[in-house]
């Protein structure tokens, strides 16, 4: 008989050895995929997140079959979204930046620090999801959510990739900051990477799936009156939950409470 381990006994160890060997099966799964749809970058790797995202979004192997062919029409979002996400993640930056300084911590951007400065604390990068801190071997990504989508493949993404120690979710319009750790997420992270590579394979193995009529892109058009009371919530929410991402930033980096930077190797202010 098989022992089922009680709840929340669970061993790390065991299940971040089980996820690097489902994590080989998803990187086969994808690589197959992108040599039977042609989804490469131009350095030649595959097109992974696409791939994944795609896997993740549908049930239906025609349409998954449709975007793995059509897969330049995946993006599409209205700039004005874009812009409104951007604004929030150069204010949190900005913020946290000098929240941090202010507090006495060595902090750097990504492209200052690369250009041969000296040691930090915190190393802020900013991506295309929002932002990235590094400090003390610690590694935490700060997911800016500016519409009311969200999306648990991406943060799973970022777990697999980057392999950060916590998400912070900063649902802008719902105003809330929620934080998730990789240990947390673990068992579920495991279930994620095989159902994908399972969908993946089934992808792979229908040749000829029945044709489905599913709208594939959305046809979604914001109205005026849209975008003016979607701009208005945002900057009332900005204004209200800042304070609260700038806190649970903090408290996530686990700082030892003053800079670890000797002066003389630390960064000019
Ligand atoms: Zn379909």
């Amino acid at each position: 008989m098989t022992s089922i381990p009680e709840k929340g006994a669970y061993d790390r160890g065991a299940l971040e050895a089980d996820l690097e060997e489902l994590r080989g099966h998803l990187d086969e799964t994808c690589a197959k995929i992108a040599a039977r749809f042609d989804l490469y970058f131009v350095d030649g790797n595959p097109r992974k997140a696409t791939i994944i995202e795609v896997l993740a979004k549908s049930d239906c192997i025609s349409c998954i079959r449709r975007k793995f062919e059509l897969p330049s029409k995946v993006k599409g979002i209205d700039s004005f979204y874009s812009e409104n996400h951007s604004l929030v993640v150069s204010i949190l930056t900005e913020e946290l930046y000098s929240a941090l300084a202010q507090m006495g911590y060595r902090v750097s951007l990504a492209t200052e620090a690369q250009s041969g400065y000296g040691k930090v604390d915190v190393l802020l990068e900013t991506t295309l999801a929002g932002l990235s801190l590094k400090s003390n071997g610690n590694k935490i990504i700060v997911e800016a959510k500016t519409g009311g989508s969200m999306s648990w493949s991406q943060i799973f993404r970022y777990m697999l990739e980057g392999e950060c120690d916590s998400v912070i979710l900063w649902r802008v319009k719902n105003k809330q900051v929620l934080s998730i750790s990789r240990q947390d997420a673990l068992p579920l992270l495991s279930k994620f990477v095989r159902a994908v590579t399972l969908r993946g394979n089934r992808v792979l193995s229908e040749d000829s799936p029945k044709l489905c009529d599913h709208e594939i892109y959305s046809a979604f058009k914001p109205t005026a009156e849209d975008l003016e009371s979607t701009f208005r919530d945002l900057s009332a929410a900005v204004d209200e939950t800042l304070p609260d991402v700038i806190k649970t930033c903090i408290e996530k980096l686990d700082l030892k409470g003053s800079s670890q930077v000797p002066l003389n190797e630390a960064i000019p202010h």
